[in-house]
């Protein structure tokens, strides 16, 4: 089992590099979502599609974008029946709202669940598939057709999706989460806009947030890591430590709520190449089983993933201790890696992130650690495997 796993982890450490994974054009700062939309009118698409979630929408929050791509000249139709872990119903409703509409472009507004459902949407227009049929990380070896131009606004600072190449749908019949991974849904445009986060309650601020510090760590730990994806992760790692709090205590500080979108699309560009690890293989079961928010399960599941893997990977964690200034000076890199998971700890403490997952059920130990270890092995370069003892002493630790 390691053996294969190790084999598979190290082709894709060889073919991701190789891949060509294109980068979105970002807007950024205060304003920069209208900055966007009048760009998106000089591509020269004419329907735009806006895909946004009922919260947002009922909010306003998209009205001053519809406005302004009006303003510019685009027809636009709205189809804002976004749920959190959006499933095979919610994505084939889109695709049907874009047909009837005939758009030519997609605009995505909002969390990563609003942004994943637009790739979805559109991979399975472009294909003429069903969802089910488009999961999956191979398909390199099976190409899709190219999706229409694709842009996204992110509204919180966490998920990276605007950057990345994977869309994560659900399962709700198989209560499974599912990604579907491809360079070609990758947004060409996006704007990381302060001004639409600062209304962010603080118990959204927070599990988003400690999402993108496990895109950022989980990268950087990763054997798949790359020169390139390390500078991200350690710059994504220094600024939630350094930004995080201040966003949470006070959210409309505007400077910190724009260093948190850089930083959660820093980690998202790091992620997208050196892939994730075993907190999020867990938290995906987490949220496909009991519905737990993706970061609340990846606040809670990060300390102990790390204290698991340290042996392996000390150094590493030494690494991103120091560059976020967390440790004394003279310290080896087993105390810093310690301080490093410390802090993290410290961190959820003080942003009210629960130490165990209540919804867990011991009875459901063993479908967990089948469902979470067939998603790592091979998929992820975790520096250290877990066997299922491993993993089921981990999950008795996360019992309420
Ligand atoms: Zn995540």
């Amino acid at each position: 089992m390691n053996l294969i796993s190790t084999i598979r982890t190290r082709i894709n450490g060889r073919v991701l590099p190789m891949i060509n994974m294109p980068k979105p054009f970002s807007f950024v700062g205060a304003g920069s979502a209208l900055s966007l939309c009048r760009e998106i009118a000089g591509t020269g698409v004419k329907r735009v599609l806006l895909i946004t979630d009922g919260p947002l929408f009922k909010m306003g929050l998209v009205d001053p974008i519809v406005a302004s791509l009006k303003d510019s000249g685009l027809t636009v139709e709205v189809y804002s029946d976004v749920v959190p872990d959006p499933g095979f119903d919610v994505v084939m409703a889109g695709v049907d709202k874009l047909k009837a509409f005939k758009a030519d472009a997609v605009l995505a507004v909002g969390g990563g669940s609003s942004i994943d459902c637009a790739k979805a949407i559109l991979m399975c227009h472009a294909n003429n598939a069903h969802p089910s049929t488009l999961t999956g990380i191979w398909l390199y070896a099976r190409p899709r057709k190219k999706i229409l131009p694709f842009f996204a606004i992110p509204t919180t600072a966490g998920t990276g999706s605007e950057v990345t190449i994977a869309a994560v749908v659900s399962d709700k019949v198989a209560q499974m989460k599912y990604a579907m991974v491809d360079p070609k849904m990758v947004p060409s445009m996006v704007a990381l806009d302060p001004e639409l986060m600062v209304g962010l309650p603080p118990f959204i601020t927070a599990p988003t947030g400690m999402d993108a510090l496990t895109h950022a760590v989980e990268a950087y730990i990763s054997t798949m890591a790359t020169a390139e994806t390390d500078e991200l992760a350690r710059m994504a790692t220094a600024s939630v430590m350094r930004n995080l709090l201040e966003a949470y205590n006070n959210g409309s500080n505007i400077q910190v709520r724009e260093a948190m979108a850089v930083a959660s699309s820093m980690a998202g560009l790091a992620f997208t190449r050196a892939g994730v690890g075993y907190v999020h293989a867990f938290a995906h079961q987490m949220g496909g089983l009991y519905h737990v928010p993706h970061g609340l399960a990846n606040a809670i599941i990060l300390p102990l993933v790390l204290e698991f893997s340290k042996i392996k990977c000390a150094h590493r964690l030494a690494d991103l201790a120091r560059v976020s200034g967390i440790g004394k000076s003279g310290a080896s890199d087993s105390q810093l890696a310690d301080a490093f998971i410390a802090k993290i700890r410290e961190m959820n403490a003080a942003m009210d992130i629960p130490q165990t997952i209540k919804e867990l059920k011991r009875e459901d130990f063993a479908k967990i650690i089948d469902r979470a270890l067939a998603e790592a092995h091979g998929t992820y370069g975790v520096p250290r495997y877990m066997s299922r003892e491993d993993s089921s002493e981990m999950l008795t630790k996360l019992l309420a």
